[in-house]
């Protein structure tokens, strides 16, 4: 196993619920560490360029409203296997199929109010990093 970054989100829903310290709690658990870190508000334009991809999806409009609704906090998360151990501390995107202990599981209210993001592949982990982080501001 590699040594790997990853994007994480802690969404709207979670920074309203003032569970953002029980959420990174589990991502630290889990091996991750944080080496960069910042808590913004998005933009439409930017939350609409951060899901390009969901563009021709029927739940992208919301998914940004949703985004753009209040404070997120964006992470560079570092550790073994980093992508797929985020995602699986994470859950599945739906909360009612997340496996018990995890992050939807345990905080989640909807599959669109689901707490958390994390890139899906080293490659757009790559690529989210560099859309959310300038060089100087990961520090390990
Ligand atoms: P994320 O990209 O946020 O880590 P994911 O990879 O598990 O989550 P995606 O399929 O990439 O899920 O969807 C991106 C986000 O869009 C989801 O996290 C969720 O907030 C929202 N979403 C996905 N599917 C639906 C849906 N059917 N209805 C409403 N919102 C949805
Ligand atoms: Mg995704």
């Amino acid at each position: 196993m590699a040594i790997e970054r990853t994007l994480s989100i802690i969404k709207p829903d979670a920074t309203a619920r003032n569970i953002t310290g029980r959420i990174i709690t589990k991502l630290e658990d889990a091996g991750l560490r944080i080496i960069a870190q910042k808590r913004v508000r998005w933009r439409t334009s930017e939350a609409q360029k951060f899901y390009e991809v969901h563009k021709e999806r029927p739940f992208y409009d919301d998914l940004v409203a949703f985004m753009t609704s209040g404070p997120i906090v964006l992470q560079v998360l570092e550790g073994e296997d980093a992508v797929a151990r985020n995602r699986e501390v994470m859950g599945a995107t739906n909360p009612a199929d997340a496996a018990p202990g995890t992050i939807r599981a345990e905080f989640a209210e909807s599959i669109e109010r689901n707490s958390v993001h994390g890139s899906d592949s080293p490659e757009n982990a790559a690529k989210e990093i560099a859309l959310c982080f300038s060089d100087d501001e990961i520090v390990g």
